[in-house]
């Protein structure tokens, strides 16, 4: 039996490896590796496919959850309100910044933050007077909208900036919006298996406002001087006039060529998603395999397809010895793991998340998935 692929990025490769070729060969011709005219055009390609008045590329999706929180000054006092049950750098950004992130439980159905819970966390530390609340970061956890409506409700009601981390669900919408629509920024990642990925690391901010852009835009240059800051450059290059602390955060020219050619074909991945993630729905109805489930209205991007199941190691294991690789995202969330278990949590802890970590397995998915190869696996699954 052959061993199927988690995530098959070799075939997306096939499909579009003339242009990507193309795409590289033209950087290596004009030599603009670091801000090339492709970071730009990047740029505004992925604003337009995201609904954003800006888009600024940087180095990776964890320094695009750092820039804003800098750039908005969130440092040391301030509480940053964010989900336990996700990938590590949605809280890790937050001591970078001296600031506190403050874990709050999610929905059972969606694994997305729960704004009950959101409302109650941020009333407590309120209430404690320790730290102030500042920001709210909601993740589109493994390809699906947060429930934006009502996390901007609570942020409104106690004056919170709001993220939206959509690494793993850049291109979701809920009621044909995307997460902008809400959220002060979103954030993601161009991570190789992310649902729109480079050859490497890669990461943007999308934004509303040209200040806030521009402020980015500093600090992933070491702070260069940028329009606003009101300097004369003398004629100098403002690279080397330094207006605040920044960081080296920019996206290589040859990955933002690469993905001039991924985002081309983007929309038409994702709607092959959707129908991978309906044909494992069907397949899977009635069987000890809880499907997920996604928000009403909402279009997930099925950065990853996580099944629920009362015996969850015992059928990873009987997958494996059928060729079928599975994985389980989180296994242990953030907020019992060494380094984060100082931090507060939300009023009643965190129930949901745990009780999911003990249940979820993600399997095989990508736009390329055959038919034949997902019944295969949804044969195993039903047959254990
Ligand atoms: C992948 C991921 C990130 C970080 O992206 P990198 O590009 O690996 O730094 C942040 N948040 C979530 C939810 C992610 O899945």
């Amino acid at each position: 039996m052959s061993n199927l692929p988690f995530i098959d990025l070799a075939a997306q490769q096939r499909r579009i490896k003339p242009a990507i070729d193309a795409a590289i060969a033209k950087v290596l011709a004009h030599g603009g590796y670091v801000m090339g005219p492709e970071v730009r055009a990047f740029e505004g390609k992925l604003a337009a496919f995201g609904q954003a008045p800006l888009a600024l590329s940087c180095a990776n999706g964890t320094d695009a959850l750092a820039l804003p929180l800098m750039a908005w000054g969130i440092g040391a006092g301030d509480a940053v309100f964010c989900p336990s049950f996700t990938f590590t750098a949605t809280a890790e950004i937050v001591p970078w910044t001296n600031a506190e992130p403050v874990f709050v439980d999610v929905l059972a159905d969606t694994y997305c933050l729960d704004p009950a819970a959101l409302e109650a966390a941020v009333v407590a530390v309120k209430a404690a007077g320790r730290l102030k609340p500042a920001a709210v970061i909601a993740v589109d956890l493994f390809g699906q909208s947060a429930d934006y409506p009502a996390l901007k409700a609570v942020c409104d009601r106690h004056g919170l900036k709001l993220i939206a981390d959509s690494a793993q669900g850049f291109g979701c919408t809920l009621n044909g919006h995307h997460p902008i629509h809400w959220a002060d920024v979103t954030t993601t990642s161009f991570f190789p298996a992310k649902p729109l990925g480079c050859y490497g690391d890669g990461g943007a901010v999308l934004a509303k406002d040209q200040g806030l852009w521009n402020l980015m835009d500093s600090l992933r240059v070491h702070g260069k001087a940028v329009a606003g800051d009101g300097i004369d450059t003398g004629g100098h290059d403002p690279k080397y006039l330094n207006t605040r602390i920044g960081m080296n955060s920019r996206l290589d020219t040859i990955q933002a060529a690469i993905l001039i050619e991924k985002l081309a074909i983007f929309p038409e991945e994702i709607v092959l998603r959707e129908a991978v993630a309906r044909r494992y729905a069907a397949g899977l109805a009635g069987s000890k395999a809880q499907a997920p489930k996604v928000i009403e209205g909402g279009q997930s991007v099925w950065a990853q397809y996580v099944i629920e199941h009362p015996d969850r190691d015992g059928l990873a294991a009987h997958l494996k010895s059928e060729c079928i690789p599975t994985a389980v995202y989180y296994p242990a969330p953030m907020h019992i793991q060494g380094p984060y278990a100082g931090f507060e949590r939300g009023p009643g802890g965190l129930p949901v998340t745990e009780a999911a970590a003990g249940r979820v397995l993600a399997l095989p998915m990508h736009p390329y998935l055959e038919a034949a190869d997902q019944d295969r696996i949804i044969g195993a699954i039903r047959s254990y």
